[in-house]
């Protein structure tokens, strides 16, 4: 049995129930086996064993008071996963569906995520089952401030620096913050994402979509093609789908499509994202009553009816698995040329064998979506600077960024022999730093 087969092997046995996990571990450690096998002393060293360990995981019990005095219990997660090359770094989910098995398949992701970003930050993820949708502004206080009261004492700004991800917006996170605040007595930069009044970056709510779409136009361009005049599917209606809306639509694209979990709105002319705005960001509605106000629009229930929209690019940018091989099969049959991934690990293993089969352009998650992530780095140097950089030098310094993340990407593929596979690429170049940094730093 192969290296790489063994510690698979071991990883679904020793976490049971876990399919989320296995699925990210195992589309890494399957690309890496060009790399190791010049690199033998990773083996040697039991590198795979070890990074495929989280250094620590911590389970809680978050009590809160809803607004009818009943006492609830939601369960509270952190898995700090990897610290080899700085402060655990990932962000906080908060949606029913969040157990250990997401949790850890989201940090694991995130290790090599922040590797390629070239930031000094480690890996780590968190959350809760906690659904913050239908709940007042004062009971998401009241959990908030219940999972700081546990969550404070595992981390800090040199230490684990939480953020935000589905469920966790600017609202939580200032919660979040007050409350860390409170107890530590200390003001510092323990969470990103941040409201611009208390130590937030310019461009952090953007950075994720407009880093997919800094990220996907580069590759388009590395192939002759551009995102003016592209036909766009989006998934999702939240932070990341928002925003990478709005930048392709800066760039000359039209984006057609948005979803939520109940369903996907189709908009031939091309979405009005103020309208969308509006009705996610300030009224925390329901995709659907986009047709309300645009009823040439069309509202579609379900959620996977929305890769049969034609497209020549999607951008996934809801959750895990949203976009199966058939979905895939439909995309490509309506003339997807690419795909960029926005929400981590949307596609199904059978989905990216569809598109590597027809030529399609993909761009996976953890190179894709790093640009939240790499902003939130910036955004802890200007916390330990005491200063605040300007909307353009942040945008300027996240497209330098992405357009990096695609040149090392792009030649780490060609350099161990699957060029143009961008799923090795990133797996292989966000791996070696760390497994790098892991050999000097001893058996820890
Ligand atoms: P938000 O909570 O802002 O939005 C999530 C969107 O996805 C909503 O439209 C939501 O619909 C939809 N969604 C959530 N769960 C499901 C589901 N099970 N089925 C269908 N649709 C669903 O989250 P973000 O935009 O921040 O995150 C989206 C994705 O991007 C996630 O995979 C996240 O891990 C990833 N990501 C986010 C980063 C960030 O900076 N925010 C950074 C890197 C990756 P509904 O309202 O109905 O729940």
């Amino acid at each position: 049995m192969s290296y790489v087969n063994e510690v698979l092997q071991q990883v679904i046995e020793r976490n049971p129930g876990e399919p989320e996990f296995h699925q990210a571990v195992k589309e890494v450690l399957e690309s890496l086996e060009p790399l190791l096998s010049v690199r033998r002393d990773y083996q040697k060293a039991g590198i795979l064993e070890r990074i495929v360990e989280p250094e620590r995981q911590i389970i809680f019990r978050v009590p809160w008071v809803d607004d009818q005095g009943k006492v609830q219990v939601n369960r509270g997660f952190r898995v700090e996963f990897n610290s080899a090359i700085g402060p655990y770094k990932g962000g906080l989910r908060f949606h029913p569906s969040v157990n250990l098995g997401i949790i850890k398949f989201l940090g694991f992701e995130q290790i090599f995520k922040n590797s390629l970003t070239g930031t000094p930050i480690g890996g780590g993820k968190g959350g809760s089952d906690f659904d913050p949708k239908g709940k007042s502004d004062y009971e998401v206080m009241r959990f908030c401030q219940s999972f700081m009261t546990e969550l404070f004492r595992h981390i800090g700004a040199d230490t684990d620096v939480p953020a935000g991800d589905i469920g966790v917006g600017a609202r939580e996170i200032g919660y979040m913050f007050g409350q860390y605040k409170r107890i530590k007595n200390v003001y510092e930069g323990v969470l990103t994402g941040k409201g611009l009044t208390y130590g937030g970056s310019l461009v952090r709510k953007e950075a994720t979509g407009y880093g997919l779409i800094y990220l996907v136009g580069e590759m388009l361009k590395d192939n002759g093609k551009s995102l003016e005049g592209a036909v766009i599917s989006i998934s999702g209606s939240g932070n990341v789908a928002i925003y990478a809306a709005e930048k392709a639509m800066q760039l000359g694209a039209k984006v057609v499509t948005m979803s939520d979990s109940n369903g996907y709105i189709y908009d031939p002319e091309g979405i009005k994202l103020d309208t969308v705005k509006e009705i996610k960001e300030v009224n925390r509605g329901r995709i659907k009553e986009y047709v309300n106000y645009h009823p040439n629009a069309e509202y579609h229930d379900g959620c996977f009816g929305i890769w049969s929209v034609p497209c020549t690019i999607a951008l996934p940018c809801a959750t895990q698995n949203e976009l199966d091989g058939k979905a895939a099969k439909e995309l490509v049959s309506n003339g997807c040329i690419a795909v960029g991934e926005g929400a981590n690990m949307p596609s199904t293993p059978e989905a990216i064998e569809v598109f590597k089969e027809n030529n399609v352009l993909f761009a996976p998650a953890k190179a894709a979506n790093a640009g939240g992530v790499a902003t939130s780095a910036l955004e802890m140097t200007q916390n330990s600077m005491r200063l605040n950089w300007s909307f353009q030098e942040v945008d300027d310094k996240l497209r330098n960024i992405m357009v990096n993340i695609y040149k090392n990407i792009s030649s780490a593929a060609k350099e161990y022999g699957c060029e143009g596979d961008l799923v090795a690429g990133a797996n292989i170049a966000g791996f070696i730093k760390v497994a790098d940094a892991m050999m000097a730093q001893g058996i820890v």
